[in-house]
């Protein structure tokens, strides 16, 4: 593991002691930034716009694009392209800058993390991991400061609700991640580096639906980032109207964080689901899936590649042609679903599932859950979660297993707030009932054999204990 803290400030962070002080005397980069505009969270559109507003053309707009977010540079000196007196314009007026990384971890299986700054004060922070697999490298971005939601496995969400994101806070995630493997290396020679985005960190995005909206544009953008719409992933918990906006105004990847196969266990685990119940979720699931490109749209592109694959010609796909074979990622949902001991990954579940999935097109990720300190719940066991998905392939799902990754450095899912001190009420109070639950504690109940959630809810906190 490699940890670099990044400010002394931040030092107090990664010891957890919760006593963490961001005043600084030290001149921020905001400051010196005062009355200019960061061009970072701005998408094409806009860009265009502001080129006009200061007297400039529009093209100028792609052309500084490209040298933020594919060449990693935010001195408008360095901007070749650009006229000298444009170049001392924009320096004058504008500026580039991510949200500052106040602590960084790289773990020994490739994992990267970065704790962001985004704000004055405790709760100003938020975390992005890079997880590296099968060849890719996967980034899970953070859209809020904090959730307001209150998931009951998810430690995000007991630091309560701090605020959203603003663009260039949700992109310069994506930023800095790229930049942190061109460091070494020579403007000319730079190349982006992460392949595929899911926005399933801190926060619930559909709650935050423009600045993800326009983060994930700019993700999509040929000028920025290029990345393929299958490559682009939003996870909800389930905030139906957004859902359908969502596919209004953008073609991405849908992700639910389901986690429960019947409307009271997931009251429990996800308590937007009283708002917003299993029927009106799936509802919404299918309807974003009809919303996708049919198989039968299919492009030329598509076509030629078909024949020259039934040619049986050496073919190897990029990421265009991929998506050429898959017009539109939205013909299936995956369906996130965290493994709870004794929770909701018993046969039952499994069986539950499959009849709640009928008829929408879907793959299901298993997610083992991770415990973070005072966690109320237990990782399923292996030979438990092996079990529940060959009940969902038996029945023809795609069902996979989430592999654990990043342990070494708190990023692994469910770990996001890692050491952030819970500084929140809620979570004081939260901790406070865990520490009178353990001194109480006498009861011996069996942690298989419940019934109803009033005595589920018993044994997980005994289990804790
Ligand atoms: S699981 Fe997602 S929506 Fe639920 S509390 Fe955590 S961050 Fe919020």
């Amino acid at each position: 593991m490699n940890v670099d803290v990044v400010d002394a400030q931040a030092s107090s962070f990664t010891q957890g002691d919760g006593s963490s002080n961001c005043a600084s005397d030290v001149a921020k980069p905001a400051d010196r930034n005062a009355n200019k505009v960061n061009l970072l969270g701005m998408t094409r559109k806009e860009l265009e716009t502001y080129f006009e507003t200061i007297g400039e053309k529009k093209f100028r707009a792609a052309q500084v694009m490209k040298w933020i977010h594919q060449l990693g540079v935010t001195d408008f000196n360095e901007m070749t392209n650009l006229a000298g007196a444009l170049r001392e314009k924009l320096s004058r007026v504008a500026y580039v800058a991510a949200p500052e990384v106040v602590h960084r971890e790289y773990s020994n299986d490739g994992t990267r993390k970065w704790v962001f700054r985004v704000g004055e004060g405790a709760g100003s922070l938020v975390e992005t991991v890079l997880i590296p697999a099968d060849g890719r490298k996967t980034l899970c971005i953070s859209s809020q400061v904090g959730c307001a939601l209150d998931c009951s496995f998810c430690s995000t969400g007991k630091q309560g609700f701090q605020r959203d994101l603003l663009p260039a806070e949700i992109i310069g995630q994506l930023w800095v991640a790229n930049q942190s493997y061109m460091e070494d290396t020579p403007v000319g020679e730079r190349t982006r580096t992460v392949t595929n985005v899911v926005m399933m960190g801190m926060g619930e995005p559909l709650l935050n639906f423009e600045p993800v909206v326009a983060s994930m544009q700019l993700m999509l953008d040929d000028h920025a980032y290029g990345m393929s719409k299958r490559r682009v992933t939003l996870s909800t918990s389930g905030i139906v109207p957004m859902i359908d906006k969502l596919g209004d105004v953008i073609d991405v990847a849908l992700a639910i964080s389901l986690h429960a196969p019947n409307d009271e266990l997931r009251n429990e685990l996800v308590p937007i689901n009283k708002k917003y119940p299993l029927v009106e979720l799936m509802a919404a699931a299918r309807r974003y899936v009809e919303r996708g490109a049919p198989l039968s749209d299919k492009s030329a592109q598509h076509k030629a590649i078909q024949a020259k694959m039934a040619q049986k010609a050496a073919v190897t796909l990029d990421d265009d042609q991929d998506d050429a074979l898959e017009p539109s990622r939205k013909k299936h949902v995956t369906i996130e679903y965290v493994m709870l001991d004794g929770v909701n990954d018993q046969p039952l579940h499994a069986k539950q599932l499959i009849q709640l999935l009928n008829g929408l097109p879907s793959k299901i990720n298993l997610i083992p859950f991770n415990p973070f300190p005072h966690a109320p719940y237990g990782r399923s066991s292996r030979n438990r979660i092996m079990a529940f998905q060959k009940a969902l392939s038996d029945a023809g799902y795609v069902c996979t297993v989430r592999t654990t990754r990043g342990d070494d450095i708190d990023a692994a899912c469910g770990q996001l707030v890692g050491q952030v001190a819970d500084r929140t009420r809620r979570a004081e109070k939260w901790k406070q009932k865990i520490v009178e639950h353990q001194n109480a504690n006498t009861s011996k109940l069996d942690s298989t054999a419940y019934s109803t959630s009033g005595q589920r809810r018993e044994i997980l906190r005994t289990r804790g204990s």
